[in-house]
C-alpha cells in the first residue's frame, strides 16, 4: 500500500492518529492536516503527525495539488460534514477517495447526497472501532488501530477501486477491516458504544444532582470509574452521534429499559432467584467478551 498524498480534515484525536499510524507505517508519502485554526495544523506538524499544516482557507490550493489514488479523510463531528461536503464538491479533483471515520454512517451518507451534487463513486465511509474519552491532536496514537476492527461501509455508488483502496489503507495501519451495510452499521453500533455512553453520562448526571453528591465522588471507587471514564467523552461529538442515531439508540434505550424494569421488579419483591440469573447470564456474557476481544 502506497499513498502519495493523505488529507486529513479534523486532526483530533481520530483524525490525528490516522495521521500518526500512516507515518509510522510508512504507506504515506505526504500527509497534510487542515483545520479550522492554522494553529491546531501547526501542532500536529510540531508533534510529526504531519508535514504540512493548512486551514480551511487553503482547502482549494490543497485540493488542487491531489491526484489519482490519493485520500481524502472527514475526522471532525458528525454534524460539521455537511459544510465540509459542500466545500469539496466543488474542490476534489476526479480520482480522489474520499473516507471518513464518523461514529454514524446513514447521517453521513445523507450528508453526502445532500450536499454532494456530483459522482460519489469515490466515496466509501469508514469508522473505525477504536478511540478512548480524549480528544484533540495531543492525545494523536500511532497504535491506535493495531489489532482493533475498522468497518467500512461503502454505498451504491462506491467503486471496487475506492473499495479496496480504503480497505487496503486500514489494514496497512493494523487494523481488521469489516464490510457492512450502512444501517445495519448503525444498528449495532447503537448498541456496543453509543448506548453505554448514554448510561454511563447519564448515570454520573443522576449522581451528581444528589443532595449528597459530593459524599457519593468521595467514596467512588473501581466500579464506579471502570463504568464512567467514557463519560469524559467530548459532549459536542456524543450530542451529535446520539442525534444522528436516533432511531437505532432509542430502541437499543427501550430494550435496556425493559430489563432494567424487570431487574427493578424482583429487587422490590425480593426474588433472589430471578436476580441470580440475570446476574450469572450477564456475568457469563461479559467473560466471554474479556477473553475475546482484544484489550484497549
Ligand atoms: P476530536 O474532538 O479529538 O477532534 C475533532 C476534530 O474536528 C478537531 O480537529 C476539531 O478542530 C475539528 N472540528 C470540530 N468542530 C468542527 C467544525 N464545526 N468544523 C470543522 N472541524 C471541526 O474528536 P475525535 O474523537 O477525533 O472525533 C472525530 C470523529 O471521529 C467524529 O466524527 C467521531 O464520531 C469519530 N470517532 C470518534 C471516536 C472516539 O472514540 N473519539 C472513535 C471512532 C470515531
Amino acid at each position: 500500500m502506497s499513498i502519495n498524498n493523505l488529507v486529513v480534515l479534523g486532526s483530533g484525536l481520530i483524525g490525528g492518529s490516522v495521521a500518526k499510524s500512516a507515518r509510522e507505517a510508512g504507506v504515506v508519502n505526504n500527509v497534510i492536516v487542515l483545520n479550522r485554526q492554522i494553529e491546531t495544523s501547526d501542532r500536529a506538524v510540531a508533534l510529526g503527525i504531519a508535514d504540512i499544516a493548512k486551514d480551511y482557507s487553503q482547502l482549494a490550493e490543497v485540493c488542487g495539488s491531489l491526484g489519482q489514488g490519493d485520500l481524502v479523510l472527514v475526522a471532525v463531528p458528525i454534524y460539521s460534514y455537511a459544510s465540509i461536503f459542500d466545500q469539496l464538491a466543488d474542490l476534489l479533483p476526479a480520482g480522489v477517495i474520499l473516507t471518513d471515520v464518523g461514529s454514524t454512517k446513514a447521517e453521513v451518507v445523507n450528508a453526502a447526497r445532500e450536499h454532494w451534487q456530483g459522482d460519489l463513486s469515490y466515496f466509501v465511509p469508514g469508522h473505525p472501532i477504536a478511540g478512548s474519552e480524549k480528544s484533540g491532536v495531543e492525545a494523536s496514537d500511532g497504535q491506535l488501530f493495531q489489532k482493533r476492527r475498522t468497518i467500512i461501509t461503502p454505498i451504491e455508488e462506491s467503486a471496487e477501486f475506492a473499495i479496496n483502496r480504503v480497505r487496503d489503507f486500514w489494514e496497512s495501519l493494523g487494523a481488521e477491516v469489516d464490510i457492512m451495510d450502512v444501517t445495519h452499521h448503525d444498528e449495532i453500533l447503537a448498541a456496543t458504544s453509543h448506548l453505554p455512553h448514554l448510561l454511563a453520562y447519564s448515570l454520573v448526571d443522576s449522581l451528581v444532582t444528589l443532595d449528597q453528591s459530593t459524599e457519593v465522588f468521595r467514596y467512588a471507587a473501581g466500579g464506579f470509574r471502570d463504568f464512567t471514564r467514557i463519560a469524559e467523552s467530548d459532549p459536542v461529538m456524543w450530542r451529535d452521534i446520539f442525534v444522528a442515531n436516533r432511531d437505532a439508540l432509542l430502541k437499543q434505550l427501550e430494550n435496556f429499559e425493559e430489563h432494567l424494569k424487570e431487574l427493578h421488579v424482583a429487587i422490590t419483591d425480593g426474588d433472589t432467584q430471578t436476580i441470580e440469573s440475570i446476574l450469572e447470564r450477564a456475568q457469563a456474557a461479559r467473560k466471554v467478551f474479556s477473553e475475546t476481544s482484544p484489550k484497549n
